[in-house]
């Protein structure tokens, strides 16, 4: 498995799949063929600490994505959060969603992204830091594409 980078950039990290038991590299693993799920050790950690707070099942339906996958995913899109194992999608809706948000916002993931309308619901979470013309922390909402 290749090495992973601190939020510094600079220590290599490796991740063991084993430290977070709630979880499997299957569920996070890019949705092309590719195979590889580089989640960061540290995103993984806080998602660890969120599903040991809330007792209940986080069904996670986004990871990680190769940059060519990314790039497929949306028009003159470049480096996006789940290029960076930092991102995932966790599929809860109604309370379950309530209440991950309250402690999702008190455990300082850095990208909230709300999408709780249509058959698809999730919750994005990310902890990317700040950059230009996208400063953090951030809070969004996603309505389905009205063309699909
Ligand atoms: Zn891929
Ligand atoms: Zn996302």
């Amino acid at each position: 498995m290749a090495g992973h980078t601190d939020l510094a950039g600079k220590r290599p990290v490796r991740l063991n799949w084993r430290d977070f038991p709630h979880f499997t590299a299957r569920d996070f693993v890019c949705p092309c063929g590719c195979g590889r799920a580089e989640m960061d050790p540290l995103f993984m950690q806080r998602l660890q600490r969120l599903r040991g707070r809330l007792g209940f099942a986080l069904p996670v339906s986004g990871g990680f994505r190769c940059p060519a996958h990314d790039a497929r995913s949306g028009p003159g899109r470049r480096g996006g959060p789940h290029t960076t194992g930092r991102a995932a999608h966790v599929a809860v809706s109604g309370m379950q969603a309530y209440r991950l948000l309250a402690l999702a916002t008190e455990l300082e993931f850095s990208g909230i992204g709300i999408r709780q309308r249509g058959p698809v619901r999730h919750i994005h979470l990310d902890m990317l830091a700040s950059a230009p013309g996208w400063p953090r922390p951030v809070l969004w909402v996603r309505y389905p594409d009205p063309a699909g």
